[in-house]
């Protein structure tokens, strides 16, 4: 692809928004500035492709296409019929799936319509009544029945949030909290840890109708194998929800016990994460369930975004080349190497590394929130998010941890030498920091202090560092 294309390509597109209404063309400018000038270590962010980016600005987006492919309720979707076929053969291809929906906007929504999907289906098919039942061999159809009902039907386990779980697997702010009765699972207090055999105890007294794995926070592997088993030792339905480590599943960093798709009845994800392509989401099924997923719209959905689907196809197409897997490998290697460049340097981290793409510092022993480090590096040119580390005394809002993640850095091209200067400068922010007081002279969980100075030295630093790996070094906007 020559450099001169993308350039001309996004310039154009400027040029053209700029004669309505130039404020909009000056902050899509302003904002490729700001991401090439920031350190980026949010967990769930990334820099798609200038080819995935382009296929969702234009024309696919003026259509309405409910229903599925060779079956919508539109007239004239023969090209939304092509791109959304081709995303899903990409997304089946990929990871390897029986059945592939492309339609959910975001993560949120592809997790709704696998809940919609599982009730439904519970309620609605026979045959799959039948092998749950199955499943849970010493019960009779009659006794399985009985004791759904006497169970209400509708109960979730999921990992607990300060454990790393998502606000979607039905925790109160979200809607799966009303859906489902929920209890979580949360870690081993001493490894930081799932322990699985506390989730198959929590599954055995609960009996949940859905046990979710998959999660926002949590550094480490999680076997799903033993997930599943432990769902079908009590007639669950196991649903992985793996919006943040699709990448490394598409890579192939996760294989086996540690690949969610070839054990989970269901698989959820957003495309915009690791997977490095167009904010969305997607729902992976064994082909029981494919008829429910499918009427994700308009069941829980508006109509889907074709222009997006395009997008997705492109993106995903991205992931099957061989570069993707060194890619996704890249991404372990580097969280790897950020994490021992801050125990190195005296930082605890959550589990003590990772095996992911994560790394979860426990910025207690720095004697700040989570809060005031959050603030602390952004000031510094070093962009995270605050996070709860497990049984947080901080709660959700001010936190105890920082999450960093390597996805967009590994974009960009930096390598594992990088991300040891990045643990010294998030390590030196963060020293540096003092907590502050409120006027009553009790201690604030917002306030702090660093000296100006200090940050502008770090963010200056921060910006030689990625000097050498230019965001986007195919667009000149200039
Ligand atoms: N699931 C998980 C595990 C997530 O981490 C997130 C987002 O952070 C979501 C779902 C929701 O994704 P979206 O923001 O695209 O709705």
């Amino acid at each position: 692809m020559s450099r001169n294309a993308e350039s001309t390509a996004f310039r154009s597109a400027l040029e053209v928004i700029r004669a309505v209404e130039p404020r909009v063309a000056d902050a899509i400018g302003a904002e490729l500035t700001d991401q090439r000038e920031s350190l980026k270590l949010i967990a769930s962010e990334n820099y798609a492709s200038p080819a995935t980016l382009l296929a969702m600005g234009n024309w696919f987006s003026d259509k309405y296409a409910e229903g599925t492919v060779g079956r919508r309720f539109y007239a004239g979707c023969q090209n939304v019929d092509t791109v959304e076929a081709l995303a899903a053969e990409h997304a089946r291809e990929l990871f390897g799936a029986a059945h592939a929906y492309v339609q959910p906007h975001s993560g949120i929504d592809a997790n709704l319509v696998a809940f919609w999907a599982v009730l439904a289906d519970r309620v609605e098919s026979p045959a799959l009544k039948k092998a749950q039942v199955r499943q849970v061999n010493d019960l009779s159809e009659a006794d399985w029945f009985a004791l759904r009902r006497e169970l209400g039907n509708q109960r979730m386990l999921g990992m607990s949030l300060d454990a790393g779980g998502h606000l979607t697997h039905g925790f109160r702010p979200n809607i799966s909290g009303k859906m489902f009765d929920q209890r979580s699972y949360g870690t081993d207090p001493t490894t930081g840890l799932i322990d699985y055999d506390r989730v198959a105890e929590a599954a055995r007294e609960f009996k949940p109708l859905i046990l979710v794995g998959g999660y926002s926070a949590y550094p480490r592997k999680v076997n799903f194998r033993i997930l599943r088993e432990i769902a079908d030792s009590v007639g669950a339905t196991f649903m992985v929800d793996m919006a943040h480590f699709a990448g490394l599943v598409a890579g192939k960093v996760f294989t086996g016990d540690f690949d969610p798709v070839p054990h989970a009845h269901i698989v959820t994800t957003t495309t915009h994460k690791s997977l490095r392509g167009p904010r969305g989401g997607m729902v992976l099924c064994q082909p029981e369930l494919a008829d429910q997923v499918d009427r994700g719209c308009p069941m829980v959905l508006g109509g889907p975004l074709p222009h997006v689907m395009a997008a997705k196809a492109v993106a995903l197409a991205e992931a099957r080349r061989p570069d993707f897997a060194d890619y996704a490998q890249r991404i372990v290697d580097n969280a790897q190497a950020l994490a021992e460049g801050l125990l190195s340097r005296g930082a605890t981290l959550v589990t003590g590394g990772t095996d992911n793409h994560l790394v979860l510092i426990d910025v207690s022993g720095y004697g700040l929130t989570g809060r005031q480090a959050e603030q602390a590096l952004l000031d510094s040119g070093i962009v995270t998010n605050r996070n709860s580390v497990p049984q947080d005394p901080n709660g959700a809002w001010y936190t105890s941890g920082i999450r960093i993640g390597t996805p967009a850095l590994t974009t960009r091209g930096l390598g594992t030498a990088e991300m040891d200067q990045t643990a010294e400068l998030i390590h030196t922010v963060l020293t540096q920091t003092t907590a502050g007081a409120n006027a009553d002279g009790t201690p604030s969980k917002a306030k702090y202090t660093l000296d100006a100075g200090l940050a502008d030295k770090v963010a200056r630093q921060a910006t030689d560092l990625l000097a050498t790996y230019p965001l986007y070094p195919g667009v000149d906007l200039s």
